[in-house]
């Protein structure tokens, strides 16, 4: 039944609730579940602070979901999409046409993109782009006429979308085993993570032996099957896993040898999280491909794409033959505009020089204390990426028995306490706006040791069980 409050529209936040419970189906979700618990409405947002429709305000340390970069508020972003929305709200690239923001914006990337990278094809999200990529990926062989080449090395645990082909070539078994989803030609490999899968090894060596899977799979699968293989410079949603130093050029040296594609996923180092343009200029990898989302436009609104370097558009433009695929959406000009606007502003402000230069030294030094904490195993950042590992015993760094009960609790006192950080098992990661300051890196680090005190008081009282 519909409130009274609705007739009049002006719904209270039960109201809203209500309402969400009985129409709404929200992403990565346990319905029921939620609808029991009831959601938290957000109403606005300002700099790097949200507020929800009871008033309370909430350090948001995830940059909404890894994307607002350029933080919540820019008038600017605003404007650009009036502005175009005004002259030319939409129109498509498919025949013959073309717009003047998505031209720019392929121009700027170019600009800002590592050397080879010099076309881009836009899609709507991170997801559609990597569907883009296997596409792509799988054509280029078929020019080059090596068609038997289909397989995509991923690793275990990525995240690249949850489209039926991203959600296969991600290496995530719950999603996979939920609708016996697993294309085939889509294999994986370990992740490089360290904290959780070492096995007390060095760590550089561990580094070497994971990427050196790489090879022994390649080998095995026979090198005239596999078209390329896919990760992102550091796994966001996997659980900000850094890989080891040792790791990236053995990858490179591999891909080089037996010339497969290298594609990395940029959705979230991408624009400036790792301090560099692309989590590629700071490892040092050298990407045939890219798959750009999120913080491309800070998230105010969506658009993706596929950077695609020199050796592959190199093929697929002077081979000629339609590339049959694209999306409605593929450089819509309203988003391209606010996307370039975005660019821009990173540029204009020198805000990837600041993080590399100030902010991510100053968290890498304020998170890294966390580390001392009871309930903390590792404490770990890169660039303006951290994780923190809950364990039930800091010196075997045993985990709690019930897997991701602990980062779930720690998660909703987080939540209680106005700060937002996200949980993935039982290890919790932050993404904080790119234009945080170092005294709101004091205050979400206080904020984070006082829920982690917090968290293992309730531990204590028996709350996990
Ligand atoms: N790749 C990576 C690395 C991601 O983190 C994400 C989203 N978290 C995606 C792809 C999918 O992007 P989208 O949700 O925009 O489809």
């Amino acid at each position: 039944m519909p409130s009274a409050n609705r007739d009049q529209g002006t719904y209270d936040t039960a109201d809203y609730q209500a309402a969400d419970g009985r129409h709404h189906l929200h992403p990565f979700t346990d319905f029921k579940s939620l609808r029991s618990r009831g959601t938290r409405v957000i109403t606005r947002a300002q700099g790097i602070y949200l507020w929800d429709s009871e008033g309370h305000k909430m350090l948001d340390a995830m940059a909404g979901l890894w994307c607002v970069n350029l933080g919540y508020g820019r008038e600017e972003l605003a404007q650009a999409a009036y502005t175009q929305m005004q002259a030319l709200p939409y129109y498509n690239s498919f025949f013959q046409t073309t717009t003047q923001p998505a031209i720019k914006l392929a121009e700027k990337l170019a600009e800002v993109s590592p050397e080879s990278l010099n076309h881009a094809f836009f899609t709507g999200s991170g997801s559609e782009s990597n569907d883009t990529i296997i596409r792509m990926v799988r054509r280029y062989w078929q020019l080059l006429e090596q068609p038997q080449k289909t397989v995509i090395i991923s690793r275990n645990n990525a995240y690249h979308g949850s489209t039926v082909a991203a959600t296969s070539l991600g290496g995530m078994r719950y999603m996979h085993d939920q609708n016996s989803l697993a294309i085939e030609d889509f294999v994986h490999i370990d992740q490089p993570y360290w904290f959780g899968e070492g096995g007390g090894r060095p760590v550089e060596a561990f580094g070497l032996a994971v990427a050196q899977q790489l090879e022994s799979k390649i080998l095995e699968l026979g090198v005239n099957r596999v078209a390329a293989f896919i990760a992102e410079p550091v796994q966001g949603a996997g659980g900000v896993i850094i890989p080891p130093a040792s790791y990236w050029p053995e990858i490179q040296r591999i891909c080089d040898h037996y010339g497969i594609l290298l594609i990395a996923d940029e959705v979230i180092c991408g624009f400036g999280r790792l301090g560099a343009w692309f989590g590629s200029d700071h490892f040092g990898i050298r990407p045939d491909l890219m798959t750009i989302a999120k913080g491309l436009s800070s998230g105010y609104l969506p658009i993706g794409g596929v950077l695609v370097g020199d050796r592959v558009a190199g093929v697929l433009i002077d081979q000629g033959g339609e590339f049959a695929h694209g999306f409605t959406y593929s450089g819509h000009p309203t988003t391209a505009a606010v996307a370039l606007k975005n660019l821009e502003i990173l540029q204009r402000e020198q805000i990837i020089e600041t993080v590399a230069a100030q902010t991510a030294p100053y968290l890498e030094a304020a998170w890294g204390k966390l580390g001392e904490h009871p309930l903390v195993g590792e404490a770990r950042s890169l660039g303006l990426l951290g994780a923190i590992e809950l364990v039930k015993d800091k010196q075997s760094r045993i985990r709690f028995d019930d897997k991701g009960s602990a980062g779930a609790l720690c998660r909703d006192i987080c939540f209680d306490n106005g700060l937002v950080m996200r949980a993935v098992g039982d290890t919790m990661v932050i993404s904080p706006p790119l234009v945080i300051t170092t005294a709101e890196i004091d205050e979400l680090v206080e904020k984070a040791s006082r829920c982690l005190d917090k968290t293992l008081a309730a531990i204590n009282d028996g709350k996990l069980s």
